[in-house]
């Protein structure tokens, strides 16, 4: 998963760049990036790292002018390492630069690839160069004709920004499965980001969400919209993903602040899976403490407590080669409140199984805190499927909803029971739940965001 900002008219938009990728780091951590401009040049610099550790002062003083756009980047694919991977990337078209910062993943490389003359004139091994060159290349047509042109048979999933001299684009793809928002300041400048979060950190306001299909312009005379052609018969495909995990509870994702729908997630998953004579209801912090606190709302199943705390120092991590080390992984992560524990039958709830590392961790550091017993809620339905779009889910082996059922993956934890949240109760809390995607969990990939066997594509 990824993040991008985008900063147009603003004094030391590179350092605006800056604070709002520190605020979208939960999306990504391996690698960030910056390029400013003054309107005529362009400044980068990008590396390994998150934002706060990699840029300082001084680097982001080069990074002049009062245009910007930044990038977060966590690996979908594997890494050339003679390849540098690290974006926005950077081109040329007419001898004026083009800087591209991309979240999402396109689903027809190998089809797009096929297309070029020469693989070899690709610097890097990632989608979002071939957007770049197709760009590139259509010299001739004005920005708007150029980019139209060059998503057109693009298949997968993009929100882009697009710093050039003249303006910032900005695009999403017509499934909008990755979220995309304008905001703006008082002294009228204008913000693109993945996430509404990275506002507060650029004293900026939200102004509405890029829509899906829409690219929109930004520069000196204001913000103009365009529309892309409609390549997904009018349908959505919202990563719900995003509303359940991945997103920061404080940010606005596909019309709903997170934290509300995470609330009304975990009143659903109660009604659903209660706990009636259950003491507390305890979230696997950080991310599903808002769905706790929707699960313990009714106070039928228990009420909201913070029995387990996470650790924000962790030290290296260690090969577990043994039992100890495999328990100490938790311990080191997580404490408990014993208070809380001791004595009590809990509802453990959690937003999602992944792998199944976790959970039987936490069963276990709750049994030696003195538990009574210990119910695992999950507030989706299981994983069992690999994300093509953005996200970096495993491969279908090591999802443990694919290899085991559902009493399985109870018997693994060593709860006394495991739930997850059934499919339908998960639509239900869409107003038009088809305008989602769910093919992690029920693998329907929507076949709109799939590979066409007969695009063209010659660069
Ligand atoms: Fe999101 Fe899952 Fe769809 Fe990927 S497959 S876009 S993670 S809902």
């Amino acid at each position: 998963m990824c993040a991008i900002i985008g900063v147009w008219g603003a004094s030391k938009a590179a350092e605006l760049a800056y604070y709002g990728l520190h605020k979208q780091q939960h999306r990504a951590v391996e690698f960030c990036g910056i390029v400013s401009s003054d309107g005529v040049n362009s400044y980068r610099d990008a590396g390994a790292g998150i934002v706060q550790d990699f840029f300082d002062q001084s680097m982001l003083d080069q990074l002049h002018g009062p245009y910007a756009i930044g990038h977060l980047r966590y690996k979908t694919v594997k890494d050339d390492p003679s390849r540098d991977n690290t974006q926005p990337l950077l081109g040329y078209r007419n001898n004026r630069f083009v800087a591209m910062a991309h979240n999402g993943n396109v689903t027809n490389v190998a089809e797009l690839k096929s297309g070029l003359s020469d693989e070899a004139i690709l610097a890097t091994s990632i989608d979002t160069e071939l957007i770049l060159h197709r760009f590139c290349r259509l010299s001739v047509f004005s920005p708007v004709e150029a980019l139209t042109r060059a998503l057109e048979g693009v298949r997968g999933s993009y929100s882009l920004a697009v710093l050039l001299p003249e303006a910032l684009i900005a695009v999403r793809d017509p499934s909008g499965n990755r979220p995309l928002s304008l905001g703006h300041r008082r002294d009228g400048s204008i913000f693109v980001a993945s996430e509404t979060c990275a506002y507060e950190g650029v004293e900026a306001t939200y102004l509405r969400d890029v829509e899906p299909g829409e690219m929109v312009v930004i520069n000196d005379h204001g913000i103009q919209s365009h529309q892309l052609p409609e390549w997904s018969g009018g349908h959505r495909a919202f990563c719900y993903f995003e509303k359940i995990y991945y997103a920061f509870p404080g940010s606005m994702i596909f019309g709903e602040y997170v934290s509300a729908f995470r609330y009304r997630l975990g009143q659903k998953l109660e009604a659903c899976h209660p706990v009636p004579y259950a003491d507390v209801v305890i979230p696997v912090p950080d991310s599903a403490k808002f769905i706790a606190h929707g699960y313990a709302a009714s106070g039928r199943s228990g009420r909201f407590a913070e029995g387990l705390l996470r650790h924000h120092y962790i030290g290296r991590s260690f090969v577990e080669g043994d039992q100890y080390l495999r328990s100490w992984r938790a311990t080191r992560k997580f404490s408990t409140v014993p208070s809380e524990v001791k004595g009590k039958v809990l509802v453990v709830v959690d937003d999602s199984i992944v792998r199944l590392t976790t959970m039987p961790l936490i069963v276990r550091l709750l049994r030696q805190a003195g538990a009574k017993e210990v119910h695992v809620r999950i507030a989706c339905p299981p994983i069992a499927h690999s994300c093509r779009y953005g996200i970096d889910t495993p491969t279908r082996e090591e999802l443990a909803a694919a290899m085991m059922t559902i009493p399985e993956m109870c018997k693994r934890t060593e709860a006394d029971s495991l739930e997850f949240l059934p499919m339908e109760a998960l639509r239900s809390l869409a107003d038009r739940p088809d305008d989602f995607c769910y093919a992690c969990m029920d693998g329907n990939y929507p076949a709109f965001l799939e590979p066409e066997s007969n695009v063209s594509w010659v660069l």
